[in-house]
């Protein structure tokens, strides 16, 4: 059995990037459960979320939680979806993945998935596969990435990543990259 966490960044008081009608931990949300759904269908995968809603509190999920919440399910990965942002007027686009320095399961997990989203997103441009020291990916037990799924700040990607049928569609292409990864 594949165990997989998802993390869809933010949340409650903390909306993340917004760029117009666009916040990241609503798109993030809408993303990873694509992604969460489609492999928990399968009967070699068991799949959790460290938030199956935006948090219905007047808090933010810390990231200590989403690690701490990781390692009591015994993750084989952990996945955490973000989307970017530049100061306004920044011409910065496209999706990149990240890993922990050195991690060479979190470097074949992110070039999975950057290779997946690369194959069956064409709307938003690749940028690159990058190592990371962010706190989640830092501290899980189990080997992690945290994709970046376009700028919101990005008159090129906000319009496709506003559309919930992209949304989904983008958590096929992730859910894609980790079954290459899994080997399945
Ligand atoms: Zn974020």
């Amino acid at each position: 059995m594949n165990r997989v966490v998802f993390d869809p960044g933010h949340g409650g008081v903390d909306p993340g990037a917004v760029s117009g009608n666009a916040i990241e931990k609503d798109i993030s949300l809408v993303v990873a459960l694509a992604a969460a759904d489609l492999l928990a269908a399968r009967d070699d995968f068991y799949i959790e979320v460290t938030r199956e809603t935006d948090i219905n509190r007047d808090i933010e999920l810390s990231l200590e939680d989403r690690v701490a919440f990781s390692d009591r399910q015994n993750a084989d990965l952990f996945v955490s979806v973000h989307c970017n942002a530049m100061a306004p007027g920044s011409p910065a686009n496209g999706f990149e993945v990240f890993h922990y320095y050195g991690s060479s399961a979190g470097n074949q997990a992110a070039t999975d998935v950057f290779k997946a989203i690369d194959r069956k997103i064409p709307e938003i441009a690749p940028r690159s596969v990058k190592e990371a020291g962010f706190y989640v990916i830092k501290n899980t037990q189990a080997p992690a990435i945290l994709v970046e799924c376009g700028f919101l700040t990005s008159d090129q990607d906000r319009p496709n990543l506003e559309r919930p049928a992209f949304q989904k569609k983008y958590g096929e292409a992730i859910a894609a990259g980790i079954l290459q990864y899994f080997g399945v």
